[in-house]
């Protein structure tokens, strides 16, 4: 297991600075999330933690050692659904332990079923519906071998009733895989319920606004979003992201 380390990153397009001294970490089996505006450059970090793109200053570590530029290092899960349409939602599980050697049926199998997607491990995406597929997803990233897994939007395109949904089945699925999460999303709510830290994005280029230690107790229950203490964390983070 391994911390990872963002140190003072920085990310031009062109003339547009779009990140710039970005400088966070995640730590072992800790559940972070990066909150920040429609174009404040989440998917652009997400892209660099993926080492699809390549950073024009700064460093990203994971266990201390340099993984810039490298695919692989981490599993990531963008925000549309990257299930292969010509593999089985089985085969697509598979997919990250077949390539790492490691592959474990049963288990996967078990996390199907687990997933609600019994009766599904034939089926084709296209024959999924969009939770169902984001499940799907987020199994196959539990059964790679990576310690962190990177999620950018994944329920964005979600309707709300099954977004809470899938907000509740990630949280219970990661408190009994306990690995470290870093959740990109825009959504206060989504931020404040999932994680143990929010780390808040300044408008581009992005720094970090603020970060929060989200103090409520494990496991999490869906009605904790209509208390008063919830609401007030709600006003708080709302406000750190409208104040310049
Ligand atoms: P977010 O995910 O927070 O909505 P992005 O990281 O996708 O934001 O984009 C941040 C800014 O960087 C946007 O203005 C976008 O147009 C720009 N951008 C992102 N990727 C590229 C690219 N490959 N080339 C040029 N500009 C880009
Ligand atoms: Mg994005």
């Amino acid at each position: 297991m391994a911390k990872l380390e963002l140190d003072r990153l920085a990310k031009t397009f062109g003339k547009h600075q779009v990140i710039d001294g970005l400088s966070f970490d995640v730590k072992d089996k800790e559940f972070v999330s990066v909150l920040g505006p429609s174009g404040s450059g989440k998917s652009t970090l997400f892209h660099l933690i993926g080492g699809l793109y390549q950073p024009d200053d700064g460093d990203i570590r994971l266990g201390g050692k340099s993984i810039v530029g490298q695919k692989g290092a981490i599993s990531y899960m963008p925000q549309s659904s990257t299930l292969f349409p010509w593999r089985t939602l089985e085969e697509n599980v598979l997919l990250g332990a077949e390539i790492a050697g490691n592959v474990d049926r049963d288990h996967a199998l078990s996390m199907i079923e687990k997933a609600g997607l019994s009766g599904f491990e034939s089926a084709y995406p296209h024959q999924l519906s969009g939770g169902m597929k984001q499940r799907a997803s987020f199994i196959r990233s539990l059964l790679s071998p990576q310690s962190l897994i990177c999620l950018d939007e994944p329920f964005s395109a979600l309707d709300e009733f099954t977004r809470q949904e899938m907000q509740q089945w990630l949280l219970s699925t990661w408190e009994e895989h306990q690995r470290s999460i870093l959740f990109i999303t825009h959504n206060i709510e989504e931020a404040i319920f999932l994680s143990d830290r929010v780390i808040v994005l300044s408008d581009r280029p992005a720094t970090m606004r603020k970060e929060f230690q989200i103090p409520f107790a494990r496991p999490r229950d869906p009605s904790l979003i209509l208390s008063t203490e919830f609401l007030e964390w709600k006003k708080e983070i709302h406000h750190s992201l409208r104040t310049l």
